[in-house]
């Protein structure tokens, strides 16, 4: 793509009304607009960010088994009554009427329509285990729609929900839930601390929030710091093999991690004291297993083995989509501006041309592109007729890990200059080896 062609409507002056460094960045960068309070429309290069993590989530959530659908965001009030939630939710819920007086609402959650699905069209435990999940978004009047996309009060959710015979076997896919998201917030760069957490109105004694550590953090916890050694890493899991999950769910949640609400001094002062850490964290997802509460309101049974009906029991599992872009910058940026992780970066290489009008240079840079896009990549060529350290600004504050400085003077001695965002450090290469070094870069990630 090039600069000049796109559009990245980047601010030089730092926005007053941002309180965090997230939503300063996001608008400097040129990633959202507000439209109104906890509303945002979403430019180009926030969009591409968003679609990538999107994607993540999607892949890894195909990967353990799940199934995806889409539910629409506009719900009738008729099976919110069903489930008692309509007077209990309160007025975070956006209630509308259709012009026949109808109610309805824009959904903050889908419980109830999962619910419906599911006991419309399935009666037997044959059809058990089964995951349903989608990414839509979603309406919360937020009190405090604050810090950009990270209270929003439109927002972009992954919610699944999952309809098991027993409670061992939902517990299977709760785990299943957590590896899963332990994989997704890896793959985005992130480290994500499961934490246990508390039911609230959903209730059950199972449900872990996933955080990121963020001085900016909504949330205070408390942890072992042996937590912040553990990784994923690229290690291979059977979701069809309980015992595995359940190895990698014990490995992952034994170490005291809670937020304040689950918070026991008396357990944590067990931890060594070294070891024992309080500080601030962004909730980036929660998974939940609540039994037989919606089925039983909603009558979704099955019949059992026995011939009998049976309640299922069930679990639902959000990713908070659209703020894990919040999250993400909250993680990695410095006072140039945002540092992408690889996995989720809108583009994977910025070029800079040094003098763009060189008849040579721009040829190079051209041909640069088309290689990079021949290898499945997308440059962001910086073709404006501005001094370097303009397109150095721009580059360093939107983020992108690889940059390719390309001049007359390096072409001159068969260079071009390759420089990471995050370390900043630059080597020079031969256009051919810089780019065998993107690709194998973007080979790992
Ligand atoms: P919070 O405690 O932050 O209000 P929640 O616990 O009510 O969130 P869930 O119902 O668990 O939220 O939703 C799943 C995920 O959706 C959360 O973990 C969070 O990442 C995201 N999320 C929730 N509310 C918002 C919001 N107002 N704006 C952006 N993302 C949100
Ligand atoms: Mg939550």
């Amino acid at each position: 793509m090039r600069l000049t062609r796109y559009f990245l409507p980047v601010l030089k002056e730092t926005p007053s009304e941002a309180q965090i460094v997230s939503h300063r960045l996001m608008l400097r960068a040129g990633m959202i607009k507000q439209s109104s309070a906890g509303i945002y429309s979403w430019l180009p290069l926030g969009f591409k960010v968003l679609k990538n993590i999107e994607n993540i989530v999607h892949e890894e959530q195909v990967r353990a088994g799940h199934i995806p659908l889409l539910m629409p965001t506009l719900q009738s009030a008729d099976l919110w009554k069903e489930s008692g939630r309509y007077d209990d939710y309160g007025e975070e819920m956006l209630r509308i009427q259709d012009r026949h007086g109808r109610d309805m609402l824009y959904g903050p959650t889908n419980e109830e329509l999962i619910t419906d699905i599911f006991r419309s069209h399935i009666s037997s435990y044959k059809d058990l285990p089964l995951t349903l999940y989608h990414i839509q978004w979603k309406f919360r009047d937020e009190r405090r729609p604050r810090f950009g996309v990270m209270r929003g009060r439109e927002f972009l959710m992954k919610d699944g929900y999952n309809f098991d015979l027993t409670k061992e076997d939902a517990l299977h896919a709760y785990n299943r839930h957590l590896v899963s998201y332990l994989r997704t917030y890896e793959r985005m760069g992130l480290q994500a601390i499961p934490m246990r957490a508390d039911g609230g109105p959903i209730g059950g004694d199972y449900t872990h929030e996933f955080l990121v550590l963020a001085e900016t953090g909504e949330s205070e916890v408390f942890y072992d710091s042996a937590v912040t050694d553990l990784s994923f890493g690229d290690r291979d899991i059977d979701y069809d093999d309980v015992d595995q999950c359940q190895g990698v769910l014990e490995e992952f949640t034994t170490k005291y991690a809670r937020t304040d609400e689950t918070h026991d001094e008396n357990l944590f002062n067990e931890v060594p004291e070294e070891r024992r850490k309080v500080a601030r964290g962004i909730e980036v997802g929660q998974i939940f297993y609540f039994g037989t509460k919606y089925s039983e309101a909603m009558g979704a049974k099955v019949q059992g083995p026995d011939g009998k009906p049976v309640a299922v029991h069930m679990g639902s599992h959000g990713i908070g989509v659209s703020r894990l872009l919040g999250a993400i910058i909250e993680a990695s940026h410095d006072d140039k501006g945002i540092i992408w992780p690889e996995g989720v970066t809108p583009f994977h290489v910025g070029i800079v041309n040094l003098k763009q009008g060189d008849h040579e240079a721009d040829a190079a840079c051209e041909s640069l592109c088309r290689q990079i896009e021949g290898l499945g990549l997308e440059p962001l060529y910086d073709d404006r007729n501005e001094r370097a350290g303009g397109k150095f600004a721009t580059m360093d504050l939107i983020g992108l890990p690889w940059r390719i400085t390309i001049g007359p003077r390096g072409l001159k001695n068969g260079v071009v200059e390759l420089t990471s965002r995050r370390s900043g450090a630059s080597e020079e290469l031969t256009p051919e080896a810089a780019l065998a070094k993107i690709a194998s870069i973007y080979a790992k990630s």
